[in-house]
């Protein structure tokens, strides 16, 4: 009798036609280990998390063996990187096994990262680092548990291969799972070659599975526009809320289904100021904090324009559409972002004075270094008990800074209907107490590469798990580097 497949795959994306992709299968490696496997999402894509981590599972997350009912490929997309647009990036070192449909009911991908090389590899080795592999597993299951829609980690699996980069390091494979990995330049792969029938297929597959609403209605296309503008609108204003740079906001890697993706040189902010810069190859702060909602703009622009063709016939009435979907995401992201501010500072509606009211505190957390995740954290309690503001005004150079903002931030807090220990509660499910803090990715990296320790990357995992829970015993995640953070540095996840 056959045995059903461990996996029950259902590939819709390789049931596109073939110059969406390359068939490709994942490159064996030498000695595959399980680093860690994330046992709660298995559960969640209906997988059975024993069978994933004993003998067949390992060898399936490393890509040693070919899982039943997968259709390895690789997928074609282009792209604008810093601004330069390329003709063909594609897929160099991921390999999308196929799609399950979740326990909700959900389509996810269940693709390998550091598989191997394929066709689009150009000169890259199509290998993953494990210092990158566990940075981005930590970060986007970190996300994850903030409430932030991201792409999310399976698997991460040791292969007991070298990688060449500046120097020799372990090799790690990571197994990710997306709503899709279709991007904005996955778009821009057919638009730039003239491939109207190729977008269309892909419009209709992207509508389908992530835009419903667009099924059937008079202009499905500016309906999918419409989608992503809203949905990456409101992304961006999540990252600025809990300080997260992207780092590499380029067109291939912004996914048009809304989530974080390609997560490489990321990190958050220590002190706050919007000019932060992390990456190491963004030598001209195109990618900065601050300028991320005008980059994510800026690439729905990108999107709009592949999407011409589909809006209507004419150029100047496709043109007209385009604008029209593209103009909301302007009040959308402030909308959702001065939402977010306010409810940060404990207040519901946003009311006339309440963005300056958030700005002015930027402003002043900008000029004393101050903290951003300890000062909204730190705002908790001084919104109900203000003896507690000696804790916030600590993490100002010059704590007067905060008591003349305070002095209007109180009586704008007495506006609120509801009482003070429901706007602190309120304020602690929206201000977390742990992020993945540079330093500590950083340690947690170098105990694992440099010492094959991996309980750094543990209990890095279970803080951050709850992010929003005060863990006494685990005080010291939550605390800032010495000296701010200032000058932190990433390099770019290859
Ligand atoms: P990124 O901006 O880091 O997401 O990657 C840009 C492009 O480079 C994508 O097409 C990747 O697949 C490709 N790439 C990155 N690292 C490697 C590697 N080690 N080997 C092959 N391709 C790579
Ligand atoms: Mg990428």
């Amino acid at each position: 009798m056959p045995s059903m497949s461990p996996i029950p795959f259902d590939n819709s994306y390789a049931r596109l036609p073939e110059r969406f992709y390359a068939p490709r299968a994942p490159t064996p490696v030498a000695a595959p280990r399980l680093i860690r496997l994330n046992r709660s999402l298995a559960e969640s894509l209906g997988l059975d998390p024993d069978w994933l981590a004993g003998p067949d599972g390992v060898a399936a997350l490393a890509g040693n063996q070919i899982p039943a009912g997968a259709t390895p490929l690789a997928a074609a997309y282009a792209g604008h990187q810093f601004g330069q647009f390329v003709p063909q990036l594609g897929d160099g070192r991921a390999i999308l096994l196929g799609e399950v449909i979740d326990r909700v009911g959900q389509r996810r991908d269940i693709q390998l990262k550091g598989s191997g090389p394929t066709p689009f590899s150009r000169r890259g080795d199509g290998r993953a680092a494990l210092g990158p592999v566990l940075r981005e597993y930590l970060v986007s299951e970190a996300m994850a548990a903030l409430g932030i829609p991201t792409t999310r980690a399976l698997a991460a699996v040791a292969t007991g291969e070298p990688v060449v980069r500046e120097t020799l390091l372990p090799g790690a494979v990571l197994t990710r799972v997306a709503s899709s990995h279709i991007r904005v330049g996955t778009f821009q792969f057919f638009a730039v070659r003239g491939d109207i029938e190729g977008l269309r297929a892909l419009a209709d597959h992207v509508i389908a599975r992530h835009y419903p609403e667009a099924v059937g209605v008079e202009k499905p296309y500016r309906a999918l526009l419409e989608g992503v503008v809203a949905r990456q609108s409101e992304l961006v204003a999540r990252w600025l809320l809990v300080g997260f740079v992207h780092g590499v906001m380029n067109t291939d890697n912004m996914s048009v289904a809304g989530e974080t993706i390609d997560y490489g040189p990321c990190a958050f902010l220590d002190v706050y100021d919007p000019r932060t810069v992390f990456s190491s190859i963004d030598q001209h702060g195109r990618y900065a904090y601050g300028e991320q909602p005008r980059i994510a703009l800026w690439n729905l622009t990108r999107l709009a324009e592949t999407l011409l063709p589909l809006l209507a016939a004419d150029e100047t009435e496709a043109v007209a559409e385009a604008e029209a979907a593209a103009v909301g995401y302007g009040p959308r992201f402030e909308t959702a972002y001065h939402a977010g501010l306010n409810a940060k500072l404990g207040l519901t509606e946003v009311r006339d004075g309440d963005p300056a009211l958030a700005g002015d505190l930027l402003k002043r957390m900008a000029e004393n270094q101050a903290d951003f995740t300890r000062t909204f954290r730190a705002l908790c309690a001084a919104s109900a008990h203000p003896e507690a503001d000696a804790a916030v005004r600590d993490l100002f150079v010059d704590p007067t800074a905060y008591d003349a903002w305070a002095q209007s931030w109180r009586p704008r807090l007495a506006q609120e209907a509801r009482d003070s220990a429901a706007t602190e509660a309120a304020m602690r499910r929206v201000n977390p107490a742990f992020i993945p803090r540079n330093h500590r990715v950083e340690a947690m990296i170098a105990a694992a590469v440099e010492r094959d320790d991996f309980a750094p990357f543990e209990e890095l995992l279970t803080v951050l798990s709850r992010p929003y829970d005060d863990q006494p015993a685990m005080v010291r995640y939550a605390e800032a580097p010495e000296g701010g953070g200032v000058g932190y540095r990433t390099f770019c996840g290859t």
